[in-house]
């Protein structure tokens, strides 16, 4: 059973990688920019409502972000395990998520951060605003989105690195080779945490 994070800057991949550690664990990845993405895309009251702070490249509420991913994990699907990707993102959000967590008697096995420079970052997000044409992926966003990492979640890292679950990764190179790094890593975490796998046949390879 793996409940994990994946934290790391805008831009450093963690969507990618999210999708393929979830499949390979065989857990589901859960991405709150997604989920904002799709409500804004459908016009739903929550789209509506999160939709100007993330044009200016600001964090939803916490109050609106935790309500959202305290129903998501309460679903089937999540029972089995879970990746969170994007997250907690602010102090009020790693408390929100203990909450959730100690209601149904559960723990995280583990954390892992991918890095990468803010000089790739940046060059990374013009691209993809190329390519996605994401209305947040502007240079000034980008940079409020990057200052904010560094503001905000950097600290809320910090806090897991306390609790000796944080694995960091090298997020540059080829994209099979940072899922790599991050497999491996979220398996030293758990054998070091104690949280061993139950391995499904076909899960895990
Ligand atoms: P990125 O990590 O590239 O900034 P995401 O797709 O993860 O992009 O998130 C896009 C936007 O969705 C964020 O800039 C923010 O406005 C909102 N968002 C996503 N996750 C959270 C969160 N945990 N708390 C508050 N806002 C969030």
């Amino acid at each position: 059973m793996t409940r994990m994070l994946l934290m790391g800057p805008p831009g450093s991949g963690k969507g990618t990688q999210a999708t393929r550690i979830a499949d390979k664990l065989g857990i589901v990845p859960i991405s709150t920019g997604d989920i904002f993405r799709h409500n804004v895309k459908s016009m739903t009251p929550l789209g509506v409502e999160a939709k100007r702070y993330i044009d200016n490249g600001d964090f939803v509420p916490d109050e609106v972000t935790n309500r959202m991913v305290a129903d998501r994990i309460a679903q089937a699907d999540a029972e089995h395990g879970f990746l969170l990707d994007g997250y907690p993102r602010t102090k009020g959000q790693v408390e929100a998520l203990d909450a959730m967590l100690a209601e149904a008697g559960q723990s995280l096995s583990a954390v892992v951060e991918l890095e990468v420079p803010d000089e790739e970052i940046v060059e990374r997000l013009l691209k993809r605003a190329e390519i996605e044409g994401r209305a947040d992926d502007t240079q000034e966003v980008i940079e409020h989105r990057l200052d904010l990492y560094h503001r905000e979640t950097e600290s809320v890292i910090q806090e897991y690195v306390e609790r000796g679950i944080v694995a960091r990764v090298d997020g540059t190179g080829q994209i099979d080779d940072v899922t790599e790094r991050l497999l491996q890593a979220v398996y030293s975490v758990r054998s070091a945490t104690g949280s061993l796998p139950v391995i499904q046949p076909g899960a895990e390879s």
